[in-house]
């Protein structure tokens, strides 16, 4: 029997119950060290071969070549929206930002501190409900980079692809929410950041993967700690990295692996979404938020029919452990999260509620109209 409810929480997140209980072990006893992963030096042996698998396994993965490095810094997404301009970012040149929601615009305010920037498009005029059309794509002449987020995991909307970019131009992308959620082709990339904490592991670690060659851009007066190749060149461990998180994500590599890779994960992924899109296509009580096209195979944004019905649903359903759904504070209503590690029956857990309550409710709804 276990004592955990589902869990829809956007990040920190699920992870799979498989790492759980391999990290309470490794917390005790790391591979029979008899000391616990938190505790053992970053120099050491055994951190060193944590080390090494975690990134074998997360380069195994995605088949990442050898022409990119595998890094694993602190400071979350966050710090890589100004990492990324002040490395790739010289002065006279244009960084261009795809907006497709929130964390779009944090991703751009940072760059704007740093350097001269393009607004490629923009979802803003229908609070982002799609991704936008190539032909909705503006570029700026010869940009120094182009920054996408391929999920955004406010509004529930998701690049099915990559936007095609100009020649040349490296695509940086913030994969924060759907890190390994699916194939992904490194090679289209110039770098590629992730918090950990929605798909990858626990909060505290993100991965960046970069290309070799934009690994010296930045100027070489930029702090140490913020520039790439510091970290590129003491292979993360430059100061002390997020030891138990790389322990973490290792795990978590290996736990996709052994349920089929990325093809496997998006198969599963694609399943529990679709569960949820049908249901809520023929519900005349609740309804998607994002526009068909781009919904997002991650975030599941949803509304019932009045803000009342909505607080009602989302305190009802965590009575009945279904945690997590409250939508972000600037998007409202409900949002159910399902990466990776959700497991088919949470989902399958969170329709059967949502048909309950959509019967008990609908006469309430149809008076509120
Ligand atoms: C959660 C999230 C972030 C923020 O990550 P931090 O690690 O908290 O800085 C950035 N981008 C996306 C797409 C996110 O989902």
């Amino acid at each position: 029997m276990s004592d955990r409810i589902f869990n829809f929480s956007a990040g920190p997140a699920v992870l799979p119950e498989p790492v759980l209980r391999r990290a309470q072990d490794a917390l005790w006893n790391v591979a029979g060290s008899g000391i616990g992963i938190m505790e053992h030096s970053h120099r050491g042996k055994v951190f060193d071969r944590i080390h090494d698998e975690a990134e074998r396994a997360c380069r195994d993965l995605a088949g990442i070549p050898d022409s990119y490095d595998v890094l694993f810094l602190q400071g979350g997404a966050s710090l890589q929206f100004s990492m990324v301009p002040m490395n790739l970012l010289p002065a006279e040149r244009t960084a261009d930002y795809l907006v497709t929601g929130v964390w779009a615009q944090k991703a751009i305010k940072e760059a704007k501190l740093v350097g001269k920037t393009h607004v490629a498009a923009t979802g803003e005029s229908t609070h982002f409900d799609r991704i936008p059309r190539g032909e909705e794509i503006h570029w700026s002449e010869r940009p120094a980079y182009a920054h996408l987020t391929t999920n955004n995991t406010i509004y529930g909307t998701q690049w099915r692809t990559e936007p095609a970019v100009p020649a040349g131009v490296p695509l940086v992308a913030d994969t924060s929410s759907d890190m390994y959620s699916r194939p992904i082709d490194i090679a289209k990339y110039g770098l590629i950041y992730a918090g950990a904490q929605k798909n990858l592991g626990p909060s505290g670690v993100t991965l960046v993967i970069i290309r070799k060659d934009l690994i010296g851009a930045g100027p070489t007066t930029l702090p140490t700690m913020l520039q790439y190749r510091t970290h590129a060149a003491e292979r993360s461990l430059y100061n002390t990295p997020p030891t138990f998180g790389i322990f973490a994500m290792g795990e978590v590599f290996q736990w996709i692996q052994s349920e089929g890779g990325l093809q496997g994960m998006a198969q599963r992924n694609e399943a529990k979404a679709k569960r949820l899109y049908d249901y809520l296509d023929a519900s005349e009580f609740f309804r998607g938020t994002a526009q068909p096209d781009s919904r997002s195979l991650m975030n599941v944004c949803f509304r019932a029919p009045t803000e009342d019905l909505e607080e009602k649903f989302i305190k009802e359903a965590t009575k009945r452990g279904l945690d997590g759904l409250k939508g972000h504070r600037s998007a409202g209503g409900m949002r159910a999260s399902i990466y990776n590690a959700c497991p088919p029956a949470a989902v399958d857990a969170l329709v059967a509620f949502m048909q309950e309550f959509e019967t008990a409710n609908r006469s309430a709804a149809v008076a509120a109209r």
